[in-house]
């Protein structure tokens, strides 16, 4: 679904992303894992073109992203595809970043009925469902305030899918969270990965990772260290790097 070839990102002086690979076929599970400040949110935010990078390939579904200019002027030259894209690319984000002042209802419907133009009744219906999904059907007349940070970040998640999305983005979706209310929140990860969608997944939880991932892939300072299918990252790390990260994790 989504293809990532040799990407480059500077902020600046500052090389974040140097030459980085990334492949998420239909149905896989991509985890991300690295240090705080080796370029994982960056590499999200890229690939859905929520920033520019100055390098590289993005390819959507067989279809490589458009540019204009080169170099630090490089720019998506399609809005239609920017629009296409970023739709069916749906991120949740660590903070969640629900609207306060619409109920979670409303959060849920709010984009496919504006961005997307779908009717009324059938997002509606679909935002019901996925409410209930994800367990908070009954907190639809609610305000995101009025919530606990589990399910929050629930809702989110039913928003995201309110998009009927190719591929979901995770930033970090369960670091905000207390244990206990991580554990609503990857409970529905799992949910979502056993159902065969396609997801890649930036995250600190390493048992997560570990259960919901197709493949793993540590980032280290810009560039992929080691990669592999979970049993191997976990179980056989070859890279010093990547062993001192785990023992640091655990
Ligand atoms: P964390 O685990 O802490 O979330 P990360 O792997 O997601 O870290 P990024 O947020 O991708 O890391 O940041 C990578 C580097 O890019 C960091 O050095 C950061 O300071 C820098 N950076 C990120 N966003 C910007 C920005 N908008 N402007 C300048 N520098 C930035
Ligand atoms: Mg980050």
């Amino acid at each position: 679904v989504i293809e990532i070839r040799d990407l480059h990102k500077s902020y600046g002086e500052l090389e974040v992303l140097k030459g980085v690979d990334i492949t998420a076929h239909k149905g896989d599970v991509v985890s991300l894992i690295g240090s705080s400040g080796s370029g994982k949110s960056t590499l999200l935010r890229c690939a859905n073109l929520l920033e520019d990078s100055q390098q590289g390939d993005i390819v959507f579904k067989g279809e490589p992203v458009k540019w204009k200019g080169g170099g630090l002027h490089r720019r998506p030259a399609d809005p239609h595809q920017v629009l296409r894209i970023r739709t069916n690319l749906s991120m949740v984000f660590q903070q969640f970043n629900l609207w306060a002042h619409m109920s979670i209802l409303q959060n849920v419907m709010e984009a496919p009925l504006t961005v997307l133009d779908r009717p009324r009744d059938e997002v509606d219906h679909a935002a019901r469902k996925y409410l209930d999904k994800v367990g908070i059907g009954d907190k639809c007349d609610a305000y995101p305030a009025q919530l606990s940070g589990g399910q929050q970040q629930r809702a989110a998640i039913a928003r995201a899918l309110c998009m009927e999305p190719e591929a979901l983005l995770f930033d970090e979706p369960t670091s905000a969270l207390d244990p206990e209310l991580e554990q609503e929140v990857v409970r529905v990860i799992k949910d979502l990965a056993s159902e065969g969608r396609t997801m890649i997944i930036v995250t600190h939880d390493m048992n997560m990772a570990h259960d919901v991932s197709d493949h793993v892939v540590f980032l280290h300072q810009g560039l992929i260290e080691e990669q592999g299918p979970p049993e191997t990252l976990f179980g056989a790390a070859k890279s010093e790097r990547l062993r001192g990260f785990l023992s640091s994790t655990t």
